[in-house]
């Protein structure tokens, strides 16, 4: 598979399977199977794997195609597919003694056959997921957890959690080690109901773990190298990813306010709204300038991840931060836009502008990474 045909599967599937049923997995809270079918069908959830366990071995550039296209229909499903591609990942980065275990793990995700995902926060430590309060403890060659993880997109759908806890000999805070947790491993239970504002179809319940016994074939990383394998491989992919879907629902809202604008009627003045009043026009001008400002952003987030150089970093904080902002301010002008008609619910800008209020709430929020911003440029250690 090649980026243009990953980018159209995306498309198909966003057309025939997501965006009929957007609207009503948000209502009831539903997680979407039929969507993940999908996505295992078509070869996505393998976008990134290697060759060698059946991936199609494609980049950032193509990742950030197919989350847009499949956000623009349904962000749920955006994030759900966002969540495995990172929890897939950081099992193809695993260290060597992970490799008999997690290979046919690869192979499945590849085959469409295993969804996986991030548990990562934690109640005690809430959006600060680099500082696991939980601690793994020695178990013969393995190790035995217990977590309070509060939020886990795919919660009770997915079929593995990639889950951090403090290194068992770890002095610091941030001295973590990554472990695949099969869904069905004893002690693992999902701990509460989703029901929240936005991305309501997505299952982001709280997991508990309870003296989960994990063996040493699955911990990801060495011991304490949870916290590189966040920074590295992780966050540019999460950053990126959630940059993308802030730009699926930014253009959904401009393709869903330029359709009211030209449907809906002034029948006294024989115009539609559209025609009838610049300064609907002149909001709906910058809410498209604002979304090709975000698509900008994101390309050179791309380009930066291409070829990475001294500024990747900071491209990799300022484009979260940004997209955040970005998804907030189009669809809070679409909602003004399209009135009593978004506000009664009647279209589906206001699932666009609730769904875009989840990009700056996830850890790194809006604020840490303003937080990391400043202090880099001040030469001021980040943790
Ligand atoms: C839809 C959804 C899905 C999620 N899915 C997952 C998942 O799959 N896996 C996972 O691990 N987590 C997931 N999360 C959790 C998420 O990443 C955050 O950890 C969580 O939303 C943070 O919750 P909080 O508001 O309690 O954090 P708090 O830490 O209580 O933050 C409260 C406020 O304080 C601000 N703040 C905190 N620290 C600082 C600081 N140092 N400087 C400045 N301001 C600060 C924050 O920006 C925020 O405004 C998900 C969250 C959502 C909303």
């Amino acid at each position: 598979m090649n980026h243009d045909a990953a980018v159209s599967k995306a498309h198909e599937i966003a057309s025939r399977v997501l965006a009929p049923s957007a609207g009503q997995n948000d209502k009831a809270g539903r997680f979407s199977n039929e969507a993940v079918v999908s996505l295992g069908e078509s070869g996505l959830l393998g976008l990134l794997l290697p060759l060698g366990v059946g991936g199609s071995g494609l980049g950032p550039r193509t990742f950030a195609a197919v989350i847009a296209t499949l956000a623009e229909a349904d962000a749920s499903v955006a994030m759900v597919y966002l969540m495995h591609i990172l929890g897939a990942a950081t099992m193809a980065a695993a260290r060597p003694g992970a490799a008999q275990a997690v290979t046919p793990i690869l192979k499945e995700i590849s085959a469409g056959r295993h969804l996986s995902t991030l548990a990562f926060s934690e109640a005690g430590s809430r959006s600060h997921f680099w500082a696991p309060t939980s601690r793994a403890h020695r178990n013969g060659n393995g190790v035995r957890i217990s977590a309070k993880k509060s939020w886990v997109t795919s919660a009770g759908q997915a079929q593995s959690y990639v889950v951090s806890a403090l290194a068992p000999e770890g002095k610091g805070p941030t001295d973590s080690t990554l472990y695949l947790v099969p869904a069905q491993t004893r002690g693992v239970t999902v701990a509460g109901p989703w029901d929240g504002l936005g991305l309501r179809a997505n299952a982001s319940s709280p997991v508990t773990l309870d003296d989960c016994v994990v063996p040493s074939s699955l911990q990801l990383t060495e011991d304490g190298a949870g916290f590189p394998a966040m920074l590295n491989v992780v966050l540019p992919l999460f950053n990126l990813g959630t940059a993308s879907v802030a730009l699926g629902l930014c253009r959904a809202a401009v393709a869903g306010t330029a359709s009211h604008l030209k449907s809906a009627r002034f029948e006294h003045l024989g115009q539609s709204l559209g025609e009838s009043l610049p300064t609907l026009r002149a909001q709906l001008a910058t809410m498209q300038i604002d979304a090709d400002g975000l698509s900008a952003r994101i390309d050179d987030l791309v380009d930066h991840l291409e070829k990475p150089r001294e500024t990747t970093m900071l491209r990799v904080l300022e484009t979260k931060a940004a997209a955040g902002d970005v998804a907030i301010s189009v669809t809070s002008a679409a909602m003004r836009i399209c009135g009593g008609a978004a506000f009664s619910k009647h279209l589906n800008i206001e699932r666009l502008f609730r769904d875009a209020h989840a990009g700056a709430v996830m850890a790194p929020t809006g604020d840490v990474l303003r937080e990391f911003i400043g202090k880099s440029l001040l030469g001021i250690p980040l943790f």
